[in-house]
C-alpha cells in the first residue's frame, strides 16, 4: 500500500464530510485537507433528506434550538455569499390542529420553543392582527418566532386549503427548506478551489500514537471493503431484498414513526437484526430503552 501524507484526513463525504473540508478549507485556511469516500459525494443518505430545517426543538435544555440556530445562521451566511444558489427559503413549519382538546397543548408546545430561545410567540386570536404570511421565495427580512393563530376567519384566509375543523395553528418562522445537493455541491467546489483532494476509498483503520492520530489506512475499491461485504451475506438470513424495521411513539400532541431500512441482496440482513440496531439507536439518542411498539 503506497503511503501519502495530509494535514487532515476526512472519512466520508457525505454533507457533514464536505462541510467539515469547507469550513476547514475555505473558512480557516487549513491546507492539504483530504476527504475519503468510495462513493460519489453526497450519495449515501445526503441526497435522500426532505432537506427542511427548523429552529423549533423541543427540551430538556436548549441545546438542539442553540444547535440549530446557529447552523441556520451559517446556512444563511451561505445562501448570502452564493447568491442563494440552494434556494433557501423560509416559509416555516405549519402545525395544525382541529381537536380542541389539543389546541391548549400545541400553545404550550410553542411557548416551550420560545422559551427554549426559538424567538417570541404572537398571539392571533381577533381580526386586524399583524399576522404576516411567508412568501414562496427567500428568507431575509422574515419574521422569527412563532405565530400561534385561533383566529378562524385568518385562517380561512391564510390558508384556504385546511380543512374548515381546524381550530388552532402554530407557524413556526425560522423554518423551511433548500436544495441539500446544490448546498453541498456548492461546498465541495469552494473547497477544491481551496485544494481539498477527492479520494476514492475506504478508511479501514485510524492508528494513534501518543493519543493523537498518527495515520488513517485506506483501502481503494475492491479491497478489504468487498471481503466486508460477504462476510455480512454469508451470515445474514434469508429475506426480502429490503427489511425495514419501525419503532412507533408519541411525544406530546406528535406522533411519530421512525423507520430503519436495509437494502441490499436478500439475506443480507435479517428484520431482527434490523429491530435490534434500530433499538440501539433509539437507546443512544433518548438514554432509554424503545416504548412498547403501538
Ligand atoms: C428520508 C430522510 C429524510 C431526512 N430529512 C432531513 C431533513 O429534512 N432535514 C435534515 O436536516 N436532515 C434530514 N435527514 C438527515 C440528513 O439527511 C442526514 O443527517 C445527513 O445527510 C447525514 O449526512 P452525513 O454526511 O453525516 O452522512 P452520509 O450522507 O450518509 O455520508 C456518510 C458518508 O461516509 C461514507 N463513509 C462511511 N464510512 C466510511 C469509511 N470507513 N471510509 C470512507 N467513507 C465512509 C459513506 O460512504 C457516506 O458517503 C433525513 C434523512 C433521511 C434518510
Amino acid at each position: 500500500m503506497s503511503a501519502t501524507t495530509a494535514e487532515v484526513v476526512i472519512c466520508g463525504a457525505g454533507i457533514a464530510g464536505v462541510a467539515a473540508a469547507y469550513h476547514l478549507a475555505v473558512r480557516r485556511g487549513v491546507r492539504d485537507v483530504v476527504l475519503i469516500d468510495e462513493r460519489p459525494a453526497l450519495t449515501l443518505t445526503s441526497d435522500k433528506s426532505a432537506e427542511c430545517y427548523r429552529n423549533w426543538w423541543p427540551g430538556p435544555g436548549d441545546a438542539m434550538v442553540a444547535l440549530m440556530t446557529r447552523s441556520i445562521d451559517l446556512l444563511e451566511e451561505l445562501a448570502r455569499e452564493s447568491d442563494n444558489v440552494f434556494c433557501m427559503n423560509r416559509r416555516g413549519y405549519l402545525f395544525a390542529t382541529a381537536d380542541p382538546a389539543r389546541a391548549a397543548e400545541l400553545v404550550r408546545f410553542a411557548e416551550e420553543a420560545s422559551a427554549l430561545g426559538a424567538g417570541a410567540v404572537r398571539r392571533h386570536d381577533r381580526g386586524g392582527s399583524d399576522y404576516r404570511p411567508a412568501p414562496a421565495d427567500g428568507f431575509e427580512g422574515q419574521p422569527t418566532g412563532i405565530d400561534v393563530i385561533t383566529d378562524r376567519a385568518l385562517m380561512r384566509r391564510e390558508f384556504p386549503w385546511l380543512t374548515e375543523d381546524a381550530v388552532a395553528l402554530v407557524h413556526a418562522r425560522r423554518c423551511g427548506w433548500f436544495s441539500g445537493q446544490q448546498l453541498g455541491m456548492y461546498m465541495l467546489e469552494r473547497a477544491r478551489d481551496k485544494g481539498v483532494r477527492l479520494l476514492e476509498g475506504w478508511v479501514e483503520a485510524v492508528e494513534t500514537r501518543g493519543g493523537r492520530v498518527s495515520a488513517v489506512q485506506v483501502s481503494a475499491q475492491g479491497g478489504a471493503r468487498t471481503q466486508t461485504a460477504e462476510n455480512l451475506e454469508a451470515t445474514g438470513a434469508e429475506g426480502d431484498p429490503f427489511s425495514a424495521y419501525s419503532i412507533s411513539f408519541a411525544d406530546g400532541p406528535f406522533a411519530y414513526k421512525v423507520t430503519l431500512f436495509a437494502f441490499g441482496p436478500p439475506g443480507r440482513i435479517s428484520q431482527e437484526q434490523l429491530g435490534e440496531i434500530a433499538k440501539k439507536l433509539y437507546e443512544r439518542v433518548e438514554g432509554a430503552p424503545p416504548p412498547e411498539q403501538s
